[in-house]
Parts: C-alpha cells; structure tokens; sequence
C-alpha cells in the first residue's frame, strides 16, 4: 500500500499530506531543482508563483469558505497560511518564502513521505492499493504532457491559456445589450449532462448571448484606444508564438482596422431589435458560470495591462460601468478539459487508480489547486485502505468545485476559481448579497461537518505538532 504523488505544488504537497495523516505511505516526486520551470525560483514544495495572497478570508467570500472547510479537513497549506500570515486587510496574505519553507519541512519531516527529486516522464503505472495523483501544475514538463496527452487524447488536453476578461452581470447596462445568438441559433441543442441544471455557457432566456453593439464611431474609438493601450510584460514561455486560434485581440487589430470586425467583433447573424439592422461591430457576452452572475467576453484573450483593459473595454457600449472579476491574459497553462477526463472525486472516469490534482485538472488558483489536491488525497489515501472515494455535497465550496470540474460544459470549458454562483442554490435565502452568502457559508460548514462525520474525518485531523510558527 502506497500512494505516488508527482508534482510537490500547491496540490502535490496538500495531496502527500493528507495521505500520510491518514496513515498511508507516500512518495512524493518533484522536478525542481533537477529541472527548473520558467517560473518557479527556488526548489521549496508549494511555491508561490506570482502573488503571496490567498485572496478573501471572511464567510460573506466564496474563497473565504473555501478556506475554512479546508482548514476543517486539516489542511497543511491552511496551517503553514497561518503560521506565515502578514498583514493584508480582510484577505490572507503569506510572506512566501515562510509559507514554502513550513510546507516543505513539514512533508520531509514527516516519517510516511519519501520525497524525490526527479522529474518523471511516464505516469506511473496505478492500481486500488498503489494509486497514483499527477499534480504537476500549469507548467507541466513536455514530456509528461504528452504522456498525459496519450491517456486523455490530445484534443482533452490544452497547453495555452487564452483568457478573456469576465464581467459581472449586474453591472453590464442592458439598456444597452440585446440578448441573441447569431443567426437566431441556441446553445441548447448541446448535450447536457445534467439535466436539472442549465450547464456553463448556457442561458435559459430567448438568446444565448448578450451583445453589445457598436456604431462606426465606437468602433474606431475602441479600435484606436485598443491599438495605442500597453501590453503586459511577458514571462519568456509567452514568447512563445500564439495559435492562430487564440490570437490576443491587440494582436489582431494590428494587422488592420478591420480585422476585428471579421474576428471576434464581427456582427452578422446579430440582428439588434431596437434597429432592426445588424450593427457595425458585436461583442458578444456569453454566461460564464451556473449562477449566470458572470459573463465572459467571447474571443476577447488579451495581454493588455490590467488597468488599461478596464479604461479601454469600458469603452464597449453596455460595458462603461461593468465590473471586471477577471481580467484576460494568455499564458502557458497545462490543463485537461476536467467535465470530460474526471470525477468529482478527482479520479480520471477511464482509470480510477488515477487521480489529477491542482491547476492542471481544471483548477484555477493557489487555493482551488491546495483543495482540489487535498480531497484527491482524501481519496486516494481511502482506495488504498480498501474503502471508497466520494466528495463532499454541492452545497460545500470543496464539492461545488468538484462539481464544476466534472460537469461543467465541455465544450467551453475553462478552470475557474471558486464562487458562490456554483454553490448548490439556497431556497429561502436572504435577500442581501451578504447576507445570502454567509447563509450559504453556514449551510455549508454544517454539510460538511455532517459529511465528515459520516466518512470518519472528524478523528483525523487534530492539529500537528509539526506544522506551526
Ligand atoms: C505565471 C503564473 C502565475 C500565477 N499566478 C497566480 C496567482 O497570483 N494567484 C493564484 O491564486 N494563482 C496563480 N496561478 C495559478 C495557479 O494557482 C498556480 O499555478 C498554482 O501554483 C497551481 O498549483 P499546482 O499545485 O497545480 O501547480 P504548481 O504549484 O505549479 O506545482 C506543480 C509542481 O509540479 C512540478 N512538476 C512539473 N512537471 C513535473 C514532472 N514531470 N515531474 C515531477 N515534477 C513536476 C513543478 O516543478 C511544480 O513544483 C499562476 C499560474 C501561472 C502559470
């Protein structure tokens, strides 16, 4: 009985955790520093690539629920969070390398780990008492990409991330809007896979998408600011040359003012009813989550510098007050289409001796990578005692995510982060955002507990002496 973990991320490092505390022993194999990333800067496990924050830590915040149920199941990266905690307002902020040093000592010094440093090129071959979890991150070494690319099929695996900028419904002016899809036709006709539930990208209103129209003299007023905003800086992988399919918009207007209009603006097949003519340009909105309380710019992948991206898409028509949850960007990001390859346990459906685990299974986010790998861990640890493997209910953050990572649509999958909107709604909620949210935190907590009662988690998690300040 053995649990083979590769990748020690966010994800690996939860996952080795959560094994051993349940008794079983691991091995732990990690890259760096035999193999650097272009990322990564040191070779502590968890290292925190880019921002040292964890972002909300209240109740009234989806990923400040997160955290706490994480911290209910005995979260190693909850704990060594703690212990390096600085100062950051109502969000959980780390000093990095503290938080990176406390993981890192605590999985070495524990007696059932066995860390390597190797990077491995083949998934190891998995059985029920020796399963395997793969957690090796956005930046997944090539050679294991295409290993993975052999399991899932090549079409299931996605090495870019083009990411569009998401906005929340509420702020989008639909005086302004029309709802439609192009040529009057609708997402419906798609496979659902489950049927009481509307899946991602889908609306249940007369038109799938919300467009924006835009005059002649919008359009060149947003093409001229769009063409003169500042790009990001890029990490060297970016460098890289783009697919053609997934061209940043900045990049398609510099090969001419017209582009756009034959790309992702173009407005044929958009009849605006308040004109009964198509417009001179579209962006089209399309619901990027189940709760329908955020929509994504439809093939608008942008490096644009943050701050210019909301001072030139709010010169959009329907977009001048929205508000951005995301931002777009395109970068390296190694991720299988999760509703299509895995279970809401994190086992891959075809192999069940097999788990993916952290951003590459369809996650995105420091603490969404720690949870996805902390309920893997969960997992694998119970199939190699001979039990089962199941996740919490839809109405707890870590279920609802694991939810969305095995059912969302398919065809337009993109890793998310945790939100209340993929929560199992509440019948009776309060009216209030706040107040609607902290219901559901407390629904939340009390599933869990229930939940954890009856897997027989409640006695497993008291407080390690290994882990503190
Ligand atoms: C540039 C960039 C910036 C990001 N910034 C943020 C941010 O600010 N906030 C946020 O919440 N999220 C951010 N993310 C997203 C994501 O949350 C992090 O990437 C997070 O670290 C993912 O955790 P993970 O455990 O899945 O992967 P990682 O933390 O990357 O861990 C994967 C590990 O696997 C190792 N590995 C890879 N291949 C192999 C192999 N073949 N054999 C052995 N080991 C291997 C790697 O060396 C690495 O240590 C960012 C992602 C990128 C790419």
């Amino acid at each position: 009985m053995r649990v083979t973990i590769v990748g020690g991320g966010l994800a690996g490092s939860e996952a080795a955790w959560q094994v051993a505390s349940r008794g079983v022993p691991v091995t732990l194999h990690e890259m760096r520093p035999v193999r650097p990333t272009a990322v990564h800067r040191t070779d502590a496990l968890a290292e925190l690539v880019c921002s040292n924050s964890f972002r909300g830590d209240k109740l009234d915040n989806a990923v400040g629920l997160l955290k706490e149920e994480m911290r209910r199941l005995g979260s190693l990266v909850m704990r060594a969070a703690e212990a390096s905690r600085v100062p950051a307002g109502a969000a959980l902020a780390v000093d990095r390398d503290r938080f990176s040093e406390i993981v890192t000592r605590a999985i070495a010094e524990h007696p059932l780990v066995t860390v390597v440093r190797d990077e491995i090129t083949k998934i190891p071959s998995s059985s029920d008492d020796s399963p395997v979890i793969v957690a090796t991150g956005p930046l997944t070494s090539d050679a294991l990409s295409s290993d993975i690319a052999r399991i899932v099929g090549s079409e299931h695996l996605y090495f870019y991330d083009a990411i569009s900028p998401i906005v929340l419904a509420e702020t989008i002016d639909r005086g302004k809007v029309f709802r439609a899809s192009r040529w009057g036709r609708s997402l419906r006709g798609e496979v659902r896979l489950q049927p009481d539930q509307p899946a991602c990208g889908m609306d249940d209103g007369e038109g799938d998408y919300l467009n924006c129209p835009l005059t002649r003299e919008e359009y060149d007023r947003f093409y001229d600011a769009l063409v003169s905003a500042e790009s990001a800086t890029v990490h060297d992988f970016d460098k890289e040359r783009f697919f053609e399919g997934c061209l940043p918009i900045e990049v398609m207007a510099h090969r001419g003012r017209d582009t756009l209009r034959f790309g992702p603006m173009k407005p044929v097949g958009l009849v605006d009813p308040r004109t009964g003519r198509e417009p001179y340009a579209a962006v089209q909105l399309r619901q990027d989550n189940l709760a329908g309380d955020h929509f994504s710019l439809v093939g608008f992948q942008t490096q644009i510098k943050w701050g210019e991206q909301a001072r030139v898409l709010k010169l959009i028509p329907g977009l001048e007050q929205a508000e951005f949850v995301r931002f777009g960007m395109v970068h390296r990001n190694t991720y299988v289409n999760g509703p299509t390859v895995l279970a809401e346990t994190w086992q891959v459906r075809s192999r069940p001796s097999l788990f993916f685990a952290g951003q590459m299974s369809g996650v995105e986010g420091y603490v969404e990578s720690a949870a996805s790998g902390l309920l893997a861990g969960l997992n694998a640890a119970a199939i190699a005692k001979g039990g089962r493997a199941s996740s919490p209910p839809r109405t707890t953050a870590i279920g609802a995510l694991a939810y969305y990572v095995s059912h969302a649509n398919p065809a337009h999958y993109e890793p998310s982060n945790i939100t209340f909107g993929i929560l199992q709604p509440l019948s009776g909620a309060p009216r209030g955002k706040q107040q609607r949210n902290l219901a559901l935190s407390e629904r939340a907590l009390a599933d869990l507990d229930e939940w954890m009662g009856v897997r027989g988690l409640m006695e497993t998690v008291g407080a390690d002496p290994r882990v503190g300040p």
